[in-house]
């Protein structure tokens, strides 16, 4: 009889400035898969830790010889860690987590059962809850809110970056070459049989947020202008509005010429002021929304890697003949 092998995992977490974390999740996360029948391998990313991080990572790497570490050669953000994972994954299932505790890897056992019995992607969706800001929960909704408004893909509002993918999902993903990546839309827009997993977010193990204001607009940029026509539609829509409302005044003056009424039309400096600077502004918003849309072009057809790998250790294996 041929003998039973364990389905492969990996674990991909990304990691940025983590030091003082790692190493707690790290136990946490050995507590939760160690006794489970598959073979880990556990991928962490190093987006450009400036920090002990890679001190921390290298011992674990040490310790565990399941770790495996990529380490970026800057930071280039938090999605683009997740792809450097993700295009390193060779497993039956991969499972992508924060490093910081707020995905808890407990959850890991019944993301793999539902995997086994059948789904290709498990997503996961934080339940609304006091461990977060009233800042990033208020944030978050609109957010959603808005992106499932003007986006074609239905996208799970509170979706985290938390998700079990089949080896036929990751290598989807892969076929997806877009420089600017909104995961949580990317994984909607592959399809699969698909299923979600609750869960109440905890608080972070230690440290603070490493999205900035600044990380999470360009997060909320890139979902909105990679997913969707609907800014530069709006833009249309509004011309016409206005073009109508000319076309009233039109009529409204010429009413005036008919009946022989010029006397009683005002002097309407300041209608006329109104309506430019509101054509005007209308105009160069919708110029705007364009330019946006040019400037993602013109990064996308630079075609440029998502992100830059310094070192990699265990270093990859050769390509096989
Ligand atoms: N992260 C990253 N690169 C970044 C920012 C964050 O790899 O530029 C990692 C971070 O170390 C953590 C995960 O992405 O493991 C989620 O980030 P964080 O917890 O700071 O975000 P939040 O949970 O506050 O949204
Ligand atoms: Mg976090």
């Amino acid at each position: 009889m041929r003998a039973e092998t364990n389905p492969t995992v990996d674990l991909i977490i990304p990691v940025y400035n983590e030091q003082g974390v790692v190493s707690t999740f790290h136990a946490q996360l050995c507590q939760a898969v160690d006794a489970l029948p598959y073979a880990f391998t556990i991928l962490y990313v190093d987006d450009g830790s400036s920090d002990g991080t890679p001190a921390e990572l290298a011992a674990l790497a040490q310790a565990d010889g399941r770790v495996r570490v990529v380490t970026l050669s800057r930071n280039f953000g938090h999605q683009a860690a997740l792809s450097a994972g993700l295009d390193r994954a060779d497993s039956d299932f991969t499972i992508t987590l924060d490093g910081d505790g707020q995905h808890p890897p407990t959850l890991i056992p019944q993301m793999l059962s539902l995997a086994q019995a059948g789904y290709e992607v498990v997503l996961t969706q934080r339940l609304e809850s006091d461990e977060l800001s009233w800042f990033k929960r208020a944030t978050s909704a609109l957010f959603y809110r808005l992106l499932n408004r003007v986006g074609s893909t239905n996208i799970l509002p509170g979706g985290a970056d938390f998700r079990l993918l089949s080896r036929a999902a990751v290598q989807a993903l892969r076929s997806l070459p877009e420089y600017h990546r909104f995961l949580r839309g990317m994984v909607a827009w592959i399809g699969f049989r698909t299923v979600i997993l609750p869960f109440a977010q905890p608080a972070r193990l230690a440290g603070h947020s490493k999205y900035s204001l600044r990380k999470m607009t360009r997060l909320a940029m890139d979902a909105v202008f990679s997913f969707s026509l609907v800014p530069l539609y709006m833009g249309i829509s509004l011309g016409v509005l206005f073009l109508l409302g000319a076309l009233a005044e039109a009529v409204y003056v010429l009413s005036f010429w008919i009946t022989g009424n010029t006397a009683n039309l005002a002097p309407g400096w300041s209608s006329l002021m109104f309506m430019l600077l509101v054509v005007g502004g209308t105009l160069m918003i919708t110029l705007g929304v364009v330019g946006i849309y040019i400037g993602y072009i013109f990064q996308e057809v630079k075609h440029r890697p998502v992100y830059v790998v310094r070192a990699e250790a265990p270093a990859p294996a050769p390509p096989s003949r």
